[in-house]
């Protein structure tokens, strides 16, 4: 800051003697200088407190009051403490000693007769002292506007943003709850129908007992589901910088400009956007934004309504199209709102009229379009990780019973169309609850996870291996045969039994026996539960036959299995 913007340096000189203050002002004659006079103490002190004094030539030996006296007043108002004084005083230097106590404040010593020189560089040194004080006065007054206009204008944005999230928030919660009734819908309406049964079965005590053990097992699922509604946190994955003006902080913006006009014309606006600490690319044509996207990652695409092949409007379908999810800022001129109002429903993030746009407005528009898509982006997250919940058994991480039900489904439509092959083997741990019973729940859960990795470590990506129930195991193989699928599952046999688990200090090996079936040996009509019951024929008759084993369904099963009945 420069000194002559501030203002001249109010000096007062205080002397009974009125010769002597004539003589004073005279040698302080400067334009930089206001010199103020007063005949006593008491009338500095007055003048003190109500004007601004830069510093004090203050006469020692005055009657009433002397310079001391009135200095050791003036250390005792807030407003007159910290104002330098020098004391003019007849005093030889001999006597020095009698300003001892004075010596820690801003104070200094003129002696009489007054040297000129001597007087203006002590009065010079405390004249730019105050302007040095004044200054950083002012700037800190300056800063701190500066903090208070920064803080406001964060509160603004966390405003806005909360806005936002909130409104992404409603939407994924309005999908969870989605997603939870339809899982919640089976598990209900099986307790209501059970309960019907139990009514009119209430006479029939084994019937009443099979009714209580159903509802219970739907009990339970409905609250492993609210367990797992508990557990989920949506915004596990949000995590906002504690400013939003960060996004752009750390990193360039690459921005996609595109525009027919630009190369003709060439925007102000490009100027300002590059002060932005963006990377721009432009685009005239749909074809050639499409081939930088192709080429390049951009955060942000700029867009003019009318291109040299089309409007933003197909600009906008042509990336959504092709995948590319990438916030579009169209840019029309003032006046052409309606357009943009066009754009916008189309799926434009916002729209800014171009010219009479300061730096601030492009901030905000850029900042809001590029924090819209990191929150879309991360409620989007969110939803897949509820989506895979929701379809994955918690203790192993296999698909759980309801997904397998419908890929299930699918795999047969598929096969049907496609007249291939399809494979369902059923796993079943061999003698599982003796683990429990022996070992306890918890080594018998360590089993299922250890098992459920393994199997999955075995299998092709394209296998679909799901946890049917307890220590039931379902995988769907598509594109294989029933024999190659037999010796998969052999070798995977030989694998369990091999391998030794081990829960604490406990060392221990487990075998497994399974059923295979194959789509083409189903009589139609060829169903997800026909498939299920003729791999289930084969797992029985594993069972029976000692266990530790692999069995193929054949037709015959089912003819045994009718003459049983
Ligand atoms: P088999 O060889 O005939 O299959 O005999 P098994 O003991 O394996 O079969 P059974 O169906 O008699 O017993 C299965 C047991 O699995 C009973 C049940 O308590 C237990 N179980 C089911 N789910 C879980 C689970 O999530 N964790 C644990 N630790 N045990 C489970
Ligand atoms: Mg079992
Ligand atoms: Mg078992």
């Amino acid at each position: 800051m420069q000194p002559e913007e501030l203002p001249p340096g109010q000096i007062l000189i205080v002397d009974d003697q009125p010769a002597n203050l004539l003589a004073l002002e005279s040698l302080l004659e400067r334009p930089d200088i206001v010199v103020l006079k007063a005949h006593s103490g008491n009338e500095a002190l007055g003048i003190m407190l109500e004007t601004d004094v830069a510093l004090v030539l203050m006469d020692v030996q005055m009657p009433e009051m002397d310079g001391f006296e009135t200095a050791e007043l003036m250390r005792q108002s807030a407003r007159t403490r910290h104002i330098p004084i020098i004391f003019v005083t007849a005093i030889s230097k001999e006597q020095q000693h009698v300003f001892k106590g004075y010596e820690a404040g801003a104070v200094d010593y003129l002696f009489k007769p007054i040297d000129p020189h001597i007087l203006i560089s002590k009065v010079n040194v405390f004249l730019e002292l105050r302007r040095k004080q004044l200054a950083l006065e002012k700037t800190s007054k300056e800063l701190n506007e500066m903090i208070e206009g920064l803080r406001s204008a964060n509160r603004k944005i966390i405003e806005q943003q909360s806005a936002l999230i909130e409104e992404e928030r409603l939407k994924v919660l309005l999908q969870m709850a989605g997603a939870t009734a339809h899982e919640l819908n089976q598990p209900l309406t099986g307790l209501l129908g059970t309960v019907e049964l139990l009514r009119m079965d209430r006479n029939d005590p084994e019937k009443t007992e099979r009714h209580l053990a159903r509802i219970e097992e739907a009990g339970n699922r409905i609250s492993s589901i609210v367990r797992k509604m508990q557990g989920i946190q949506i915004f596990d994955t949000i995590d906002l910088p504690s400013s939003s003006n960060e996004v752009w902080q750390h990193e360039a913006i690459a921005i996609l400009w595109v525009d027919e006009a630009h190369r003709k014309s060439g925007h102000a606006e490009t100027s300002i956007i590059q002060q932005i600490h963006s990377k721009i690319t432009h685009a005239v044509s749909i074809q050639e934004a499409m081939d930088r996207l192709e080429a390049s990652v951009f955060d942000l695409v700029l867009s003019g309504f009318r291109l040299a092949d089309g409007t933003a409007v197909e600009l906008l379908n042509k990336m959504m199209q092709n995948h590319y999810d990438i916030p579009l800022i169209i840019a029309t001129s003032k006046g052409d709102e309606r357009i943009a109002t066009q754009v916008l429903q189309a799926g434009a993030y916002d729209y800014i009229a171009l010219n009479h746009l300061g730096r601030k407005e492009w901030i905000q528009c850029i900042n809001k379009a590029l924090n819209k898509a990191r929150i879309k982006k991360e409620a989007r997250k969110a939803i897949q990780k509820m989506a895979e919940l929701s379809t994955r058994d918690g203790l192993t991480g296999l698909y759980n019973r309801r997904y397998f039900s419908e890929a299930l489904e699918r795999e047969i439509a598929r096969s049907g169309r496609r007249g291939s092959d399809l494979i369902l083997c059923m796993f079943d741990i061999d003698h599982f609850k003796h683990i429990n019973d022996t070992l306890g729940h918890q080594a018998g859960d360590m089993v299922l996870t250890e098992f459920g990795r393994m199997l999955g470590e075995w299998l092709r990506l394209t296998d679909i291996p799901c946890r049917y129930g307890g220590e039931e195991f379902a995988v769907i193989l598509a594109d294989t045969t029933k024999e190659q699928t037999f010796s998969v599952c052999e070798r995977f046999r030989n694998a369990i039994a091999e391998h030794e688990f081990q829960y604490e200090n406990q060392r221990f090996h487990i075998t497994v026996s399974a059923g295979v079936a194959s789509i083409l040996d189903i009589a139609p009509p060829k169903t997800g539960d026909r498939l299920i019951s003729a791999s289930d024929q084969a797992l029985y008759s594993a069972k029976h036959t000692g266990r530790n084993r692999i069995v193929l369904y054949d037709g015959k099963m089912e003819e045994q299995a009718h003459a049983a009945q």
